[in-house]
């Protein structure tokens, strides 16, 4: 089978059974892969009662046709399921090595289903699937984890993925963590592998992937590689890493500082990817076949670290600017902490900032969290809310339910930063407007990775053949609602791929990738409804969980108008949704899929 193993795994942990089912081909045609082909399947597995940490809910680990090929930057994986911190569609990837193992070790995706009596871990390889007691991993932190399994499978090859102490407590911003600390990380995909009692999946394996044809997916590798040397944003990426983003987002006023309520804060620039080169990295690190490599490998000395993973833009941004931290080390050292436990660095940065948000309003007190004083810009208060989080502690057991729901405690729902429940990534939708219409239509709530607007109107991951093209940063209007829907379309296809969305060759050499690896004719005008029927897949999913247009929404707290880089921009967010609506083919005033 070109482009697939053709075999999903099924694993039935209440029963302690496994059994291999033939890939569905023409799911995998209409959706390929990734996110979208899972949320295909989901959809049968599912109903508006099923509980996300219930036995029933389905946990689906899945690759896609790149995966594991000579595909520069193709090493990903998705994990999805009914998430347990929004109650919806969720869905969380990472890059690493897992994904292309899993597909030598001769599978393309692992549904897993019911719970172990006791703690468990998976194996799975050359083919064979074995279930494993994980009673001695219990409380190991995620790297120590990976390297006792390896040890037990006595292959240092192995990649593994799994989850932390977050997880075993159902922390529901827990994430699963694997080759060392790469993370799929949004959603709570972790608490749902914790509530099956399945501490961690290992893979390894020898199994090729079958392309249709190989001299032309060589080709079009050969001309990806030649097209990275023109691409001025991989450039910069492989230079300074995500966090090289830093200061060009704080002049757009598009890095959120003091909890999305400031515009300016200028030693936000010590949090900058070029210092962190020049002060705390040790190399940078690459996923499978990636010649970006925009990882990082840190240490931080006040913190006794001398060789962790290092933070990326986003985490910068979530655990930094918005907790008004400007220290790079507590940031390394605040990242590591997620990492070693498994905790999504956005959700939990977010409902820390929430908590100091409302310790400064008077609503907190220390009665309420443990005697603690939360104040912004407190490194040692915010390294002991991430540690108290993971262990469900004292107030980190208020903490670990996420933003909506400490928001909700307190009496003041409108402060929580976030879009159907999920905490808002760093990106203000002040400073590029098409934001707002990506957060508010994002299947798993606020998200940054279903259409990048912000790089749009900047002139990066330009898609002109698919209508994707840069505009006024600020223009909330209709034609911005579509090309928001577009954008959505054309990176739900990415993360179905998977590719990494900072490898962007053009809409030409990814068609023809995809097309010399599956042996497929797809054409440039197919590329777009096939993204649209995913996103529509998934928003059929969360319709059936009681989402309406009324969550299409955004927090009140970002419609707030900011000084500084954002001038004041503040999205008209119902202009770009009826738009938005019409370009997926859903019905203009309720946002339900006409077909
Ligand atoms: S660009 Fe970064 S995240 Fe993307 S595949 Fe390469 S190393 Fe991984």
């Amino acid at each position: 089978m070109n482009g697939y193993t053709g075999k999903l795994l099924h694993v039935d942990l209440s029963n302690h059974k496994t059994w291999v089912e033939d890939l569905n081909l023409d799911f995998a045609r209409e959706y390929i892969g990734g996110s979208g082909l899972a949320a295909r399947y989901l959809d049968e597995r599912i109903d508006h009662q099923t509980d996300p940490l219930g036995s029933e809910n389905t946990l689906i680990f899945m690759t896609g046709p790149l995966v594991g090929t000579a595909m520069p930057s193709a090493g990903r994986y998705s994990v999805c399921a009914l998430s347990p911190l929004t109650g919806i569609w969720g869905e969380a990837n990472s890059g690493g090595f897992f994904g292309p193992e899993l597909r030598f070790s001769g599978y393309d995706g692992i549904f897993i289903t019911g719970k172990a009596e006791k703690p468990t871990w998976l194996s799975i390889v050359e083919g064979k699937v074995q279930l494993h007691d994980a009673s001695g991993l219990i409380g190991c932190d995620t790297y120590e984890t990976q390297r006792r399994v390896r040890q037990m499978l006595g292959d240092e090859r192995t990649r593994v993925a799994c989850i932390g102490v977050a997880g075993e407590k159902l922390v529901k911003t827990a994430a699963v963590i694997n080759d060392h600390g790469r993370a799929a990380a949004r959603t709570g995909m972790g608490a749902v592998m914790g509530a099956k009692n399945l501490k961690a999946i290992a893979v390894r394996g020898s199994a090729a992937v079958q392309l249709a044809n190989a001299a032309m997916f060589r080709e079009t590798v050969k001309q990806i590689a030649h097209r990275l040397n023109d691409d001025l944003a991989a450039q910069a990426m492989k230079l300074a890493g995500t966090a090289g983003y830093v200061n060009m987002g704080l002049m757009y006023g598009d890095m959120p500082i003091r909890y999305f309520q400031q515009g300016e804060w200028e030693p936000a620039e010590n949090l900058s990817g070029v210092l962190m080169v020049e002060q705390y990295q040790n190399r940078n690190t690459a996923c499978f076949r990636c010649p970006i490599a925009c990882g990082r490998e840190t240490r931080a000395p006040s913190y006794q670290l001398e060789k962790v993973d290092g933070p990326e833009y986003e985490t910068v941004a979530a655990l930094g600017s918005l907790l008004m931290i400007d220290n790079l080390e507590t940031v390394i050292m605040a990242n590591h902490l997620c990492n070693l436990y498994g905790m999504d660095t956005i959700s939990v940065g977010c409902t820390i900032a929430l908590a100091c948000e409302l310790s400064e309003r008077g609503i907190l007190s220390p009665a309420d969290t443990d005697g603690m004083e939360i104040r912004y810009g407190d490194a040692e208060t915010l390294l002991r809310l991430v540690e108290k989080t993971a262990r469900r502690e004292g107030f980190g057991d208020v903490l670990a339910e996420g933003s909506a729901s400490l928001a909700e405690r307190f009496g003041v729902p409108d402060l929580a930063a976030t879009v159907k429940r999920l905490e808002v990534p760093m990106h203000d939708p002040r400073a590029f407007s098409g934001m707002a219409a990506i957060y508010a239509l994002s299947p798993r709530g606020a998200c940054h990775m279903q259409g990048d607007i912000y790089g749009v109107d900047t002139g990066q991951g330009l898609a002109p053949e698919l209508g994707i093209l840069p505009g006024e940063r600020f223009d909330s209007s209709q034609e911005k609602g579509r090309l928001a829907a577009l954008s959505q379309a054309w990176r739900s296809l990415y993360n179905a791929l998977i590719l990494c969305q900072f490898q962007n060759p053009g809409v030409d050499l990814v068609l023809q990738a995809l097309n010399a690896a599956t042996g497929w004719d797809y054409t440039v005008e197919e590329l777009i409804p096939i993204g649209k029927r995913i996103v529509t897949q998934k928003r059929r999913i969360n319709l059936r969980r009681g989402i309406t247009r009324k969550d299409d929404s955004l927090p009140k707290i970002l419609l707030q108008p900011l000084e500084g880089g954002t001038e004041g921009n503040v999205p008209n967010l119902e202009e770009m949704l009826t738009a938005a609506y019409q370009e997926f083919g859903w019905d203009a005033q309720s946002g339900i899929p006409l077909l």
